[in-house]
């Protein structure tokens, strides 16, 4: 894949980088060395000071940085304007918090005393996907550098402008050289960083074929490793349910982002009471919205990322109806320049289709009435995914009944799963392992170092 700038509004080809060589990858990963030695010994007050200064310059070239966002992979305007505002609460997140986080904890024991101190383990390799070149970054990188850890960025091929202007901001925030680094490397080389011992973690987030090479490199070199991956998160409603909101919350989780995000609506489950009125109403809030543009405000359907991405999308879904599914509303790209697709609802989807098992990754979503709770369960946990879901009831206590019952790593409830800094982000089954922002976020790559006092009297 090209290291390069491609507009899917109009597939125009912007700009094409060089991809790095493997001496000038050496002399990165020295410098990133060099500067950890002297990094993790810095007051995590100073750490947490650089922080926030990312995050204010964020916010000042937010219509900059928003608009890179919308050339690089075609998000809507609004879309990546919030975006940046998500990624600078991620850094002040963790410039307020990452001292408390990384407090001595103190242990009950007898016969003495003992604490776990939170210390850092050096160059920590992130692999990032582009559908939030932010602040998929920002997740990553904000604990790890407060904690006393520098960081190596692999970003998506098709980002390159967002991953330099990472780097730019971090410079200009007065980060020394090595604190946060930007490379310009395929995926096939990200392997042979596993065996760089001055490498100590290598976090991914991205599709599973990605995470699991990956995680074998790490895992040949006995090295930690974190992966976010892909997901087919379940949206229940009961019928007990305020439908109204769960259709807004359905249309945002399913169509943010284009369909785009890991974590979207993709298995829409309704219980067959409230099925048809649940429909109807999701139709209509899509239906005849305007194509066009991503950086016109007014545009409400932007490309995906690229004409790939569309072509696999297409495929699903194709294959999918040829399975005997129906299709409700769209299943087809838009006949216009770019990577335009229909927002997209199919119904009759059964075990063994296409939809039923894959991670349809843009705007279409699988539609299912169930007969009741427990069939939404059972079907909500019927997919190898385990990244998130949500459930929608009035009945709270109800909702968090089935909430338990699912296999994922995070439920919402009366609400579309949302990524925020408070809140520990990540999956289970092969959505992956380890979790982002938070508290959870911080231990990673951090080396939980027991202390140990015996009492010698
Ligand atoms: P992808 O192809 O796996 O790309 C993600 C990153 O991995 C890119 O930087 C890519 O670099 C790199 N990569 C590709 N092959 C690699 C390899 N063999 N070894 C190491 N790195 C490799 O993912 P995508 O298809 O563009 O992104 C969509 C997927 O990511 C979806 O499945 C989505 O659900 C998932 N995702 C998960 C989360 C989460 O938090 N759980 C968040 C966002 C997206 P190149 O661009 O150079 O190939």
């Amino acid at each position: 894949m090209p290291i390069q700038t491609v507009n899917p509004y109009n597939n125009s080809i912007i700009k094409t980088f060089d991809e790095i060589t493997d001496a000038d990858l050496e002399i990165k990963i020295a410098t990133a060395h060099k500067t950890y030695q002297s990094w993790k010994n810095t007051d995590v007050k100073q750490r947490a000071k650089l922080l926030a200064k990312v995050a204010a310059i964020m916010r000042k070239k937010k219509r900059e940085l928003a608009e890179l966002i919308t050339l690089e992979m075609g998000k809507l305007i609004a879309q990546s304007e919030s975006e940046i505002d998500m990624c600078a609460s991620v850094y002040d997140y963790y410039a307020k918090n990452g001292e408390e986080f990384l407090k001595d904890k103190p242990i009950e024991t007898t016969g003495g005393k003992a604490f776990i101190r939170y210390s850092p383990t050096g160059i920590i390799l992130a692999v990032e996907p582009w559908n939030y070149p932010f602040n998929q970054v920002a997740r990553l990188t904000a604990p790890n550098i407060v904690a006393g850890n520098v960081v190596l960025l692999k970003h998506a091929s098709n980002v390159p402008q967002c991953a330099q202007m990472i780097q730019s901001i971090f410079e200009e925030a007065g980060a020394e050289e090595g604190v946060f680094t930007n490379v310009y490397l395929s995926g096939s080389r990200v392997s042979r960083l596993a065996e760089d011992s001055r490498i100590t973690g290598m976090s991914l987030t991205g599709s599973e074929a990605a995470g699991s090479s990956l995680a074998e490199a790490a895992g040949k070199n006995l090295k930690k490793s974190v992966l976010e991956l892909g997901g087919s998160d379940a949206f229940i409603v009961l019928e007990d349910a305020d439908i109204d909101l769960a259709v807004e919350k359905a249309v945002l989780g399913r169509f943010g982002n284009m369909g785009q995000a890991c974590t979207s609506a993709k298995r829409i489950i309704v219980l067959e009471a409230v099925a048809n009125e649940f429909l109807e109403k999701f139709k209509a809030q899509i239906t005849g919205l305007e194509v066009g543009d991503p950086m016109n405000p007014e545009t409400k359907i932007g490309p995906m990322v690229s004409e790939t991405a569309l072509k696999t999308l297409e495929k699903q879904v194709n294959a999918t109806v040829k399975e005997g599914a129906k299709v409700m509303l769209g299943g087809k790209r838009i006949d216009r320049e770019g990577a335009f697709f229909e927002f997209t609802i199919l119904t009759d989807i059964k075990p063994g289709m296409t939809a039923y098992g894959e991670e349809l990754f843009g705007p279409v979503a699988s539609f299912y009435s169930v007969t009741d709770e427990n069939a939404a369960i059972a079907l909500a946990n019927d997919t190898s995914f385990g990244l998130g879901g949500a459930v929608f009831s009035k009945n709270t206590n109800r909702a968090v009944n089935v909430a338990n019952q699912m296999d994922t790593g995070m439920v919402f409830i009366n609400e579309s799963v949302a990524s925020r800094p408070d809140l520990p982000f990540g999956g289970t089954k092969r959505s992956g392992y380890g979790r982002e922002l938070s508290a959870l976020g911080i231990e990673e790559f951090v080396n939980k170092k027991l202390i140990r006092i015996a009492d010698i009297i």
